[in-house]
């Protein structure tokens, strides 16, 4: 079922998706050669605590999942695509990392992502970053009234494929309101006017996913949890939550 979210909501919202945001900061501000993943997540989480936020992935355990999830962020490095588990791991010269943060304020959720590298960065990850940015920013430009869900995943799969990268077919972006993952479910690749019409009020996680070695395979790591390219290519993903507004679309996820 979808939920058409009032106004009021969607000022909540804003709320929830500014302590993402502020713990995406954090996180990006304690990153370095030499920090740990586990460090990162203890960053992120004392931001939410601070603004009183619970964590929606804190202990979330999907059908695919063997284990509830440990932790308030996925951190994704490398050939890491997403929903990479925080471990002892220290960031090392040259890593590319994604971030995923959730937050849960007064009773709404807000999700977003980032990818930055770490010390001198290879320029190949830097133009995977630019293009996954441009994929986002497309998706979210199709985010009006009168579009369709499918035009969002039209605009991310044109960008996706003109700079040649892959991306797991059976991961997008969804719906989310009170609860993270909501209707509908928000294809990376999309095809123009089909799918749930958008409106006013309809929030969606937008999030596309690249990978550089350009095939659309992905494998699941030893944990359970961690997606994978199938080539050793590095990925990265973005992710902003976006209120569809008749005065078009509302970023809720920014500082
Ligand atoms: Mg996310
Ligand atoms: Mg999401």
């Amino acid at each position: 079922m979808v939920e058409i979210k009032s106004d009021a909501a969607l000022d909540v919202m804003r709320e929830a998706g500014r302590v993402v945001a502020h713990a995406l900061a954090a996180v990006r501000e304690a990153a370095g050669i030499g920090v740990s993943l586990r460090e990162l997540d203890e960053a992120a989480r004392a931001v939410l605590d601070k603004a009183g936020a619970r964590s929606p992935f804190l202990g979330y355990q999907p059908s695919f999942a063997p284990t509830p999830f440990p932790a308030v962020i996925c951190t994704s490095v490398n050939d890491a695509v997403v929903h990479g588990v925080p471990t002892d791991y220290r960031l090392r010269d040259g890593d590319l990392v994604s971030v995923d943060c959730g937050a849960v304020l007064d009773g709404w959720a807000g999700d977003a992502a980032i990818s930055f590298t770490v010390g001198t960065p290879r320029p190949a990850d830097l133009d995977l970053i630019d293009a996954t940015r441009r994929a986002l920013d497309a998706g979210i430009a199709a985010a009006v009234p009168g579009n369709r869900v499918g035009d969002i995943g039209h605009a991310i799969g044109a960008v996706a494929r003109a700079a040649r990268c892959g991306m797991p077919a059976d991961f997008g972006g969804h719906g989310i309101g009170r609860t993270m993952h909501e209707d509908p479910h928000v294809p990376n690749r999309g095809r123009p006017g089909r799918g749930f019409p958008l409106r006013h009020g309809l929030v969606l996680a937008i999030e596309p996913m690249l990978m550089a070695g350009g095939n659309d395979d992905y494998r699941t790591g030893e944990d359970g949890w961690t997606l994978h390219t199938t080539d050793g290519s590095r990925a990265a993903h973005i992710e902003h939550t976006v209120a569809i507004t008749d005065a078009g679309p509302r970023i809720l996820t920014l500082p």
